[in-house]
């Protein structure tokens, strides 16, 4: 988990992260600590630092920017973390966008505890009365002096965040005027929201990836099938013009054929009986002929069946022919006859 706690000065933002490091195992990432420990260690950065806290002003961001990024590569906070008090102006937030990117980390969400100022200064009344029954150190900033004027920077300064990250559609808001467990539990229940919506994501993401595979996978197959039933087109659409030179041929063949036996017939004088049997036989048989190539043939058969029909014409044609030269070598044969 990676969180922004959002908040103004005392809405419970440090006690609710660190209920949130206990319960995800990850670590509290705060500017405010880093830096009065920073102002302790008597650092540069501190030294810097120290005047500008005590007022309640705001340190530069590059400072803060520069502390986060030092710390967002420690090998504690690869599980995981929660940045409470930081980023707190929008180029603060601009800078992390850009570190998380560089660093290739996505923020989960950002939790915006909503209080209300005036109960805000009743609490740090509260807190700073306990704090001196119990005989600990005040927080020099922790004063209500002190605290109206970062309220007075937060309204300025870090509000505009909330547009900022409801934008990036990672806002959540909570009531934080709750109980301290009203609150955690609150919070509780909107991250486990976002994680089950996280979860539904992958899964979705993984079934989208997965019908993509097989989307891909059918498109595959459908190029071979159709690329198969292109070839089975080819096959036939070849087979038509070759049926149709098979039935060419075939009645070409059968008309040569019919008038050679007619021509034959003619020839040998033979009587106009036996002239009109042959052609009779030589037209059928070029025709029985003629119809077997036009079997081989399988699926154009009916195209290849036609010219079957057609020697039956050139059969008939050939019938005639022979009959007129049956009938002319019979007259000869009588009139040789009559001469004799
Ligand atoms: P906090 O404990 O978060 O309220 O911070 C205490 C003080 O530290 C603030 O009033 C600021 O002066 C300074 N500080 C903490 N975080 C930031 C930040 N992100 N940007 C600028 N100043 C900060």
């Amino acid at each position: 988990m990676r969180l922004i706690l959002l908040g103004p000065p005392g809405a419970g933002k440090g006690t609710q992260a660190l209920r949130l490091v206990q319960r995800y195992g990850i670590v509290q990432l705060s500017t405010g600590d880093m830096l009065r420990a920073a102002v302790k260690a008597e650092t540069p950065i501190g030294l810097k630092a120290k005047d500008i806290m005590a007022s309640g002003a705001l340190v530069p961001d590059d400072v803060v920017v520069g502390i986060i990024s030092d710390r967002l590569d420690q090998p504690d906070a690869a599980n995981g973390f929660i940045l409470d008090g930081f980023p707190r102006t929008v180029p603060q937030a601009e800078a992390l966008d850009l570190l998380l990117k560089a660093k290739q980390v996505k923020l989960d969400a950002v939790i915006e505890l909503r209080v209300n100022e005036g109960a805000l200064l009743a609490r740090v009344e509260t807190r700073v009365a306990e704090m001196q029954a119990r005989g600990e150190a005040v927080r020099a900033d922790d004063t209500p002096e002190v605290l109206s004027k970062r309220l007075a920077s937060y309204r300025s300064q870090t509000e505009p965040l909330i547009h900022y990250y409801s934008e990036q559609r990672k806002l959540l808001t909570v009531d934080g005027m709750m109980t301290i467990e009203e609150v955690t539990k609150e919070i509780d229940r909107v991250l486990a929201a976002i994680r089950s919506a996280d979860a539904k994501k992958t899964v979705a993401k993984a079934a989208a990836a997965k019908s993509a595979r097989r989307a891909s996978k059918a498109v595959g197959k459908g190029r071979k099938a159709s690329s198969s039933k292109a070839s089975g087109k080819a096959t036939e659409s070849a087979a038509k013009p070759a049926a149709k030179k098979a039935a060419k041929v075939t009645k070409k063949a059968a008309a040569k054929k019919a008038a050679k036996v007619t021509k034959k017939a003619a020839k040998s004088k033979a009587p106009k009986k036996v002239a009109k049997q042959t052609t009779k036989a030589a037209a059928k048989s070029t025709a029985a002929k003629a119809k077997k190539p036009a079997s081989k043939a399988k699926k154009p058969a009916a195209k290849a069946k036609k010219p079957a029909s057609k020697p039956g014409k050139a059969a008939k044609v050939a019938k005639a022919t022979s009959r007129k030269a049956a009938g002319k070598t019979a007259k000869k044969v009588t009139k040789r006859r009559a001469k004799v």
